[in-house]
């Protein structure tokens, strides 16, 4: 199927009183339609900051300084197309060349995000019924109204809608009996036990998973295209997490809508992706279909991680990385070399020039930032101690 993201060079910065910080550095991806696409890596590695960029919830200081997010909407691109056509490509759309009332009137109805922390999702005054009905309601209004109209209306309000800002929620409002009923159905779709009774109790009545659930319930309350999920169930227990993620895999595909996972979790990414990027120092350091990069492998950091997890049927298994540390993201101390020399078994002199993303397969899908398969180890001399990290 075709693309329905491609994300070009993105970069985002974060300017803080050490200096900046290059929390993702230089990334592009594609994701297919209707595909779950996994993003792993260890904390720090940038992934979280890669999912907030696409769906354009990067605060200050941190900023997207460079890149491009081509969408694939072809009504969007067709109206969009006079006023900005160097943002326009086809059915394509690059979202970082529109104004921001655009990128916030896709929220909720082309783009949601769930967290791992569901808690900070609702608002704990009101049911949790009347929230996923006000998120119905906020994205009813948004669809009702031509595109290019409402990209040039105050984006305040669509800032609301099933992104989860919860305490951004105005108090009780009028909701209509149809979007409380859709709240109920929208509890159901997602394994709520007695949805008409637990849309009137509050968040904090809900249990962990049961909160979990609720959450995908708001954010598909509009009924998006790319559902990014961060982490969606690390803070449950083992037993949830699967529930969880099996719930995830049939919305999915009753849906046909795309996911994008962030997770550190290799079970996850293994029980649920159909593709894959390895995030290491604020790359992606391989990318490729599931088995590209779990059985065909060849950055020695994915082949690090893999060997770190003894089982990876099991969802509950923990990443136990590689000995080392991720460098730091401090653009002053980050040295032009490949990110990884200094944890890595097979380092050599050949690594000390940055290694760009290459195709190591025919149809250019699977793509390493790694010199080997065009140096051999041990055609390079090896990288002198000095270059290595002191803890790892
Ligand atoms: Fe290791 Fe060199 Fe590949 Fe970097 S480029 S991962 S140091 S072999
Ligand atoms: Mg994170």
């Amino acid at each position: 199927s075709e693309d329905v993201l491609r994300v070009e060079g993105l970069s985002t910065r974060f300017f803080t009183g050490e200096g900046q910080v290059n929390a993702v550095e230089d990334v592009s991806f594609r994701v297919r339609e209707g595909e779950v696409f996994g993003i792993v890596g260890e904390s720090g590695s940038g992934k979280s900051v890669t999912g907030l960029s696409l769906v354009d919830l990067v605060e200050s200081p941190g900023e997207v300084t460079s890149g491009k997010l081509w969408y694939r909407d072809a009504e969007l691109a067709a109206d969009l197309q006079q006023e900005f056509p160097a943002a326009v490509d086809g059915d394509y759309v690059d979202l970082r060349g529109v104004p921001e009332a655009v990128r916030t009137s896709l929220r909720g109805t082309s783009f949601s995000m769930i967290f791992q922390d569901p808690e900070s999702s609702f608002n704990p005054s009101l049911t949790v019924g009347e929230q996923i009905a006000e998120a119905v309601e906020v994205q009813q209004r948004a669809s009702s109204r031509p595109r290019s109209t409402r990209a040039r209306t105050d984006s305040s309000e669509y800032s609301l809608g099933s992104l989860i800002l919860s305490f951004a929620l105005p108090s009780r409002r009028y909701i209509s009996e149809e979007s409380r009923e859709r709240a109920v159905e929208l509890l159901e779709m997602v394994g709520i036990p007695d949805p008409v009774e637990r849309a009137d109790e509050y968040p904090h009545e809900y249990s962990g998973g049961m909160l979990q659930r609720a959450m995908i319930a708001q954010a598909l309350a509009g009924e998006p295209d790319v559902l990014v999920a961060d982490e969606p169930t690390t803070a449950l227990d083992v037993t949830i997490q699967a529930q969880v993620l099996d719930l995830l895999s049939d919305l999915q595909k009753e849906t046909g809508m795309t996911v994008l996972i962030i997770t550190h979790n290799l079970g996850v990414i293994a029980r649920m992706c159909d593709r894959v990027g390895v995030m290491y120092a604020g790359e992606i350091v391989e990318r490729g279909s599931l088995a590209d990069v779990f059985r065909d492998n060849v950055h020695p950091y994915t082949a690090g991680l893999l060997g770190s997890v003894p089982d990876l049927e099991s969802v509950g298994g923990s990443l136990d990385p590689v000995p080392g540390n991720v460098p730091s993201l401090l653009d002053h101390e980050m040295a032009d070399r490949c990110y990884f020399a200094d944890r890595c078994p097979k380092a050599m002199e050949a690594c000390l020039e940055r290694p760009h993303p290459r195709a190591v397969d025919d149809d250019g899908d699977h793509l390493v930032n790694c010199v080997l398969g065009e140096v051999s180890y041990g055609d390079s001399p090896p990288l002198p101690d000095e270059y290595f990290d002191d803890d790892g």
